[in-house]
């Protein structure tokens, strides 16, 4: 049953932005939450980015904030009243761009104000005043400190990504903003999943909240295809190439799980022909938007970025993800995948599977339950070739995606160092899938002593290298 948005009989500035916006019904958290939010109650939700949970709080919030709408100039008159916490810059920004397009027809206020970027745009802003304030907890304390943001008349917070929030040790920084906030207030918290640490961030800051679920969080979804590739490290990105190619694919996301990673990667990917781009946390803010803004945009072909980067960013319909290297924490697969095959449009995950990943995939078949089937790549053939750049030529004729002009501007030691490496005779092995790997440590099944303990044992273990102490003889007679 599809829940529609004129039973919620919002007020007429706010329905017609939606109209606008295009929605023709609401999502399941929308039809969810918005009744629950509208009648001022806490609420813990569990809900991903991408299911429209910005909608599902920022409706609500600015239909019971409309009481306080004027057209006055006065500062005074804008006061922060409802603070939306998220943990990344560019989450607030989408989030604040979203917020600006439902309050488009009303006169309340919003802006952002998150790191990286000039204090003093922000300031400006904060000073006229504004309703609505979304914000990264850093940031929005220099503000509190500087005065700029006043925190007394706040009525709805949103802790939004807060199990992101927590992972990036934001608990101290939360804390203290909440302790500036009116206890009496809403308070809604949205999160991936709810971890022990959610809990008791809730049970601590809400009020006998009304929980809503609207998708298990572990669940990815089933439009997606998902290939698990046995590929040796140095084969990936030739695998990658290989697939892109095969699939026809115009766009992909590839994650990887460091930050030095993210950058070569890009780097390596860029010098073979594709246009790509890194999303890391070393980014500044103005690299990090301008990357993201070019792959929406269709500028560049490839985003390679790391978890936290990516986390929750509003791309739709990215027809792939490539999971470069297996996740760390098998959690972080549903959100990377859950950037393809959104809203029923297929989508495609690849994931490579290296030898020492098993554990790995161990943790990822636990979480989602299944058994992961692993399968060998086959790839195509090279061209024989007699020198490198002549290996070079026929990787590029192979995939059509070279820059001949990497290869010939390049000096003669550059050139053998980025060429690709010839094609070696032989089959990536299947990952490691042997049970041993997998068993938890056994302490060995004897008795006998570690090696380190035996041996000769040194008297006193002191080592033969020290010379024991000679025994003095008394100097002082004794006391009589
Ligand atoms: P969110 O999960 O809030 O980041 O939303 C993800 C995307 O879904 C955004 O681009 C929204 O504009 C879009 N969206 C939100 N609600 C709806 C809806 N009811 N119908 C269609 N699209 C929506």
């Amino acid at each position: 049953m599809t829940a529609s948005f004129s039973n919620l009989s919002l007020a007429e500035p706010l329905s017609r932005a939606v109209a606008e916006m295009g929605y023709e019904s609401m999502t399941p958290i929308q039809a969810q939450a918005i009744p629950v939010v509208l009648t001022g109650k806490d609420v813990m939700g569990a809900a991903q980015t991408g299911t429209g949970k910005t909608a599902a709080f920022s409706l609500p919030l600015l239909q019971r904030l409309l009481k306080h709408e004027n057209a006055s100039t006065s500062p005074a008159r804008h006061p922060v009243r409802a603070l939306v916490l998220l943990p990344t810059r560019e989450l607030a920004d989408q989030v604040a761009q979203q917020v600006k397009l439902y309050a488009k027809y009303t006169n309340l206020r919003s802006a952002v104000v998150f790191g990286g970027m000039d204090m003093k745009p922000q300031t400006l802003e904060l000073k006229r005043g504004v309703e609505v304030l979304v914000a990264t907890p850093g940031r929005l304390l220099d503000h509190i400190e500087a005065k700029n943001a006043v925190l007394n008349q706040v009525e709805y917070v949103v802790l939004d990504e807060a199990d992101r929030m927590l992972d990036i040790g934001f608990l101290p920084d939360l804390q203290r903003i909440l302790s500036y906030l009116p206890k009496q207030r809403t308070t809604l918290l949205f999160s991936a999943t709810f971890s022990p640490e959610i809990k008791r961030l809730a049970g601590s800051y809400l009020n006998d909240p009304v929980t809503i679920e609207v998708a298990r969080p572990n669940e990815t979804a089933s439009t997606v295809e998902q290939h698990f590739y046995s590929v040796n490290d140095d084969d990936k990105r030739r695998a990658l190439h290989q697939i892109v190619r095969q699939r026809g694919l115009s766009q992909a996301f590839v994650f990887v799980n460091s930050k030095l990673g993210c950058a070569r990667l890009a780097r390596s990917l860029e010098r073979e022909g594709l246009k790509t781009t890194a999303l890391h946390g070393d980014k500044s803010q103005d690299e990090r938007l301008k990357a993201l803004d070019a792959f929406k945009k269709g500028e560049v072909d490839l985003l390679v970025a790391t978890d936290v980067a990516a986390r929750g960013l509003d791309i739709k319909d990215v027809p792939a993800v490539f999971n470069f290297d297996v996740p760390f924490n098998a959690e972080d697969y549903v959100h990377r995948i859950g950037r393809t095959g959104r809203a029923g449009a297929s989508g495609l995950a690849v994931t490579f599977v290296s030898g020492s990943d098993g554990r790995l995939v161990a943790d990822l078949e636990k979480l989602l339950k299944k058994k992961i089937d692993i399968e060998a790549i086959e790839y195509e053939e090279d061209k024989p070739r007699g020198r490198i750049n002549d290996g070079r030529r026929a990787w590029r004729e192979a995939g059509e995606l070279g820059d001949p002009r990497d290869v010939l501007d390049a000096p003669p030691v550059e050139r053998e160092q980025r060429a690709p490496r010839p094609q070696r005779e032989f089959r990536a092995p299947a990952a490691s899938r042997d049970p041993f790997f997998d068993q938890p440590y056994q302490p060995p099944a004897t008795d006998a002593a570690p090696a380190w303990e035996s041996g000769p044992r040194l008297s006193n273990r002191i080592s033969a290298n020290i010379k024991p102490k000679r025994k003095v003889a008394a100097l002082f007679k004794p006391e009589a």
